[in-house]
């Protein structure tokens, strides 16, 4: 048999910690992994990074995958188009039509990357060469290539030791409710950060509309939606959304944009578009983006290998038919509210529990000092850690994030369960949560 778990020193894999065993795992099916030993993980995580949003070992995917890989699996996008690229441009058009056009991308730090560019582009097309800077909320997580990780103001717990890497965008603080209920101080910040770089200069402002793994489930009051429309309007900028993690149904609509009161210019999805079957992603834009690059240079040419290949777009039309076929959306829409209280009622009273929120199958809950009931938790505790191992050890897969030293936020958890959890598996994860959450209480008690 396989080993169970793998250790840096017995493997040429290069880990992601070099102190960590890793489970082997060999199977997925439903909500459902199961590791060489045979245990078997509820997925509370899809994947642990918010992909499988249909479940793992789906035939119906494999299927798609497999007929278009024997008939057609690959070509540069350079010098052909295909039937299935042009299909699921359609069909992404179809299912948000606010947006125009669809160039495809391979991961969620590429759609980003290029969504860095089109903005960029675009100002530059329209002869607006000054503008260039972003201004984006620090508590974020846009990717882990060097653009992206400038995007974030994470500079203690993401960025360092590559700053010297970075372009200097601007950021602001995050309009929690521990920092500013109201959203007036992100505003005020904003403002403030418009001035610093002469708002001439800035060409986009760059967000997730609502927060995955950096504040899990965050997403700002209204106020600041509605503020940051009217400083578009006044400004010039554009307004980018990261949907890589919302996008295609995660909050209960097919973009997390279609609940707030603004309209972005440009949108990445990925993550669910290819369900974990296959990388895929997308940026999006609205006619204005597209008709100023057509009526300008006429041209927007870097890209990757792999964009809009045939394989890729073969699954992610067959993702978006599964969706669209089973009502997914409106599944996660209609269950997602009595999820979140169905979790927060298992961790009610518990001394670590701060906030339980989200929207969708998008949920995230704050953790707190006992002491107080208020405070971060202690860095050199790394509860997030402690949460994720604890309910491994509970047989649930959930992701936590520990991003303490910056400030903006404690430790945090990640809930993103596949849209085609039944509710027998919904229950048992919120059972398990709710175990897992109470052995971590007592061991933190110990700790302190
Ligand atoms: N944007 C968000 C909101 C994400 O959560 C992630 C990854 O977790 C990314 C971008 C980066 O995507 P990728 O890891 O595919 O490059």
């Amino acid at each position: 048999m396989a080993q169970a778990t793998v250790r840096a020193d017995e493997t040429n894999v290069f880990p992601r910690f070099l102190d960590l065993a890793y489970p082997s795992m060999v199977r997925g099916q439903g909500v459902w992994l199961e590791t060489v030993g045979g245990e078997r993980i509820l997925d509370a995580c899809s994947g642990g990074a918010m992909v499988a949003c249909l479940g793992h070992g789906l035939s119906e995917i494999a299927a798609a995958a497999a007929s278009q890989a024997e008939q057609l699996s690959y070509f540069y996008n350079h010098h052909f188009t295909s039937g299935p690229q042009e299909q699921l441009a359609d069909r992404v058009i179809e299912l948000i039509p606010e947006m125009a056009r669809v160039k495809f991308a391979t991961g969620g730090s590429e759609a980003n990357e290029t969504a860095v560019r089109l903005a960029r582009t675009y100002h530059v097309d329209r002869g607006q060469r000054d503008r260039w800077r972003i201004i984006s909320p620090a508590q974020a997580y846009h990717g882990s290539t060097l653009g992206t990780l400038a995007l974030s103001g994470r500079k203690r717990s993401l960025q360092d030791p590559y700053t010297e890497y970075m372009p200097a965008y601007l950021h602001i603080p995050p309009s929690t409710q521990r920092f500013d209920p109201t959203g007036q101080a992100a505003l005020d910040a904003l403002d403030r950060a418009l001035k610093e770089a002469g708002s001439q200069t800035v060409s986009a402002f760059f967000c997730e509309p609502v927060s995955a793994a950096a504040l899990p489930g965050y997403s700002p009051p209204d106020r600041f939606w509605s503020g940051l429309a009217e400083r578009r309007e006044k400004h010039g900028f554009v307004v980018v959304f990261d949907e890589i993690v919302t996008g295609m149904g995660r909050t209960g609509s097919w973009l997390a944009a279609h609940q707030l009161p603004i309209e972005p210019d440009i949108v990445t999805i990925g993550k669910g578009l290819g369900a974990g079957y296959w990388p895929l992603a997308a940026v999006l834009c609205r006619e204005h983006v597209y008709d100023a690059l057509a009526e300008g240079s006429g041209e927007f040419d870097l890209g990757h290998t792999w964009d809009g290949a045939p394989l890729p777009s073969a699954v992610g039309l067959a993702v978006l038919d599964y969706i669209v076929r089973h009502k997914l959306v409106d599944r996660v829409r209609e269950r997602g509210p009595r999820l979140r209280d169905q979790f927060a009622a298992a961790i009610k009273g518990s001394d670590i529990v701060g906030e339980v929120r989200g929207r969708g199958f998008l949920l995230g809950v704050s953790l707190v000092d006992p002491r107080d009931g208020l405070s971060f938790l202690p860095h050199e505790l790394d509860v997030a850690t402690m949460v994720d191992d604890i309910g491994f050890e509970c047989g649930l897969l959930v992701s936590s994030t520990h991003s303490t030293p910056d400030g903006f936020a404690g430790d945090e958890v990640l809930l993103a369960p596949a849209f085609t959890s039944t509710d027998a598996e919904l229950e048992q994860m919120v059972e398990r949560f709710g175990q897992a959450i109470e052995a971590v209480e007592k061991a933190v008690k110990k700790k302190l």
